[in-house]
């Protein structure tokens, strides 16, 4: 419950952070407007194309958009809306639909009610706990889905947070603001451990990368967070 995510702890630096594997001091994203890095870095989608790993990405916050070059994409998926339950819902039974179909070897789902939530009501109050329920329901609904396919068994889900918040605002390097849940689940995953190192959000590209058997960019600075992964029987 005390990965530490970067600064500004906003949504699309954060996520640079998450998915390329660097800090915004070397992606350089520091607002939540894309720019093209001055010195590109591949991001995780960028990589698990690279080795012929479908990929799919489903999100209610347009921004995400840029996550990855063009064409690493197999399929791209934006809901216009995220200031109900219902709008991460939908993100949740369309990533369910197109991954049916697509098989990916690496999923993007990002579900932005609870931003949404936070801002207008509030972290941590009664309705931004009601929003963490709906988007667990919603993860759950992947999860089933991926069941349902007899796919279980080699399915990996990370649970995490591009940032925290405090009263109705985020962007500060409070512990409020910067500690985020980093939750690994599924095939090869140590069950039951709490993860004693300090996690930094960067690790999520690395350590996804290390799953997926996908070899890590030169570029990416995080580590793999080995303590994480069960013993190869
Ligand atoms: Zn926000």
């Amino acid at each position: 419950m005390e990965c530490r995510t970067d600064m500004p702890s906003v949504t699309l630096p954060c996520h640079q952070t998450m998915l390329r594997g660097v800090g915004v001091g070397r992606h350089g994203v520091n607002t939540n407007v894309f720019h093209p890095l001055v010195r590109p870095v591949p991001s995780l989608i960028d990589a698990a194309r690279q080795r012929g790993l479908r990929t799919g990405s489903f999100y209610n916050w347009e921004q995400l958009r840029d996550l990855s070059d063009p064409g690493s994409l197999d399929v791209s998926h934006y809901c216009h809306a995220v200031d109900t339950a219902e709008g991460d819902q939908r993100v949740a039974e369309t990533a369910v639909e197109h991954l049916e179909r697509l098989d990916p070897g690496f999923a993007f789902v990002y579900f932005g009610h609870l931003d949404h939530v936070g801002h207008r009501d509030g972290w941590m109050s009664a309705n931004y706990l009601d929003a963490i329920a709906n988007a667990d329901l919603c993860i759950g609904r992947l999860v089933e889905a991926q069941e349902g396919a007899g796919r279980l068994a080699s399915t990996v889900v990370l649970v995490t947070s591009d940032h925290g918040g405090h009263e109705r605002v985020h962007g500060t390097e409070m512990d409020e603001d910067m500690l985020v849940p980093w939750v690994l689940w599924g095939a090869g995953i140590r069950r039951g451990h709490a993860i004693e190192e300090q996690v930094e959000l960067r690790d999520t590209c690395t350590t996804l990368a290390h799953i997926l058997g996908v070899a890590p960019a030169p570029e990416w600075e995080g580590r793999v967070i080995t303590q994480a992964l069960a013993e190869p029987e």
